[in-house]
């Protein structure tokens, strides 16, 4: 299901799953889409709007391998593909550190950008770095989003979520199959699961202390 159609819907298949890639890479278009496409599964990509068609060099990684974002011509493709188009911002900065003016520039501005270009709607807007505040889920709403994407604090495991906050569990790299089997159950499997993100999304704020000296 899109992420549009999910949380729209009042009560889903507890089966029912909705996959969103972040920061918008050539390699979705070149695995993901081919693969989704054969299951007939539509996806959400939230893009950085500076970053259309060019190297990550917002992002801090080891040995600072550089890696291609989508162009406009596979964005539109995925469009065709039914796969929603969403935002992650202007400059993949983190909003924590910018004030009030600043963070509905990067709301506001990117959903306008990727409007105009693409003529979708942009409803959901996927946080940089993951960790989304009180001030920041206000400010999206305020400022025309749905709902705001970001990692899944261990607090919202048992609390009940204030408005326009999605939580997601991310897939990394070094994730097995049993692993995502554990993200989708329902039970002490996810809490380890939960628990483990949070601790990778404690690694990725160095690479807004790396930013923040450059
Ligand atoms: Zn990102």
């Amino acid at each position: 299901m899109t992420l549009e159609k999910l949380v729209a819907s009042k009560s889903v298949n507890p089966k029912t799953l909705a996959i969103t890639f972040d920061d918008g890479y050539q390699d979705i278009y070149k695995y993901a889409l081919p693969i989704l496409k054969k299951y007939n599964a539509p996806a959400t990509v939230f893009i950085i709007t500076d970053y259309i068609g060019k190297e990550n060099t917002w992002d801090v990684n080891l040995g600072w391998i550089r890696y291609e974002h989508l162009n406009e011509r596979e964005i539109e493709s995925l469009i065709d593909a039914g796969w929603e188009i969403n935002s992650h911002g202007i400059s993949h900065c983190s909003l924590r550190g910018l004030d009030e003016e600043g963070i509905i520039r990067e709301l506001s501005r990117s959903k306008t950008i990727l409007q105009e270009r693409f003529r979708q709607p942009v409803r959901f807007f996927a946080i940089p770095f993951g960790n989304v505040n009180e001030r920041i889920r206000r400010l999206a709403i305020k400022t025309g989003y749905q709902g705001i994407a970001g990692f899944y604090p261990v607090k919202y495991y048992k609390n009940p979520l204030p408005p326009g906050i999605i939580l997601r569990l991310a897939v990394y790299r070094t994730d097995s199959l049993k692993s995502i089997k554990q993200k989708l159950s329902n039970n002490g499997a996810l809490l380890k699961e939960v628990l483990k993100q949070n601790a990778i999304n404690l690694c990725s704020n160095a690479t807004i202390i790396v930013n923040s000296l450059r």
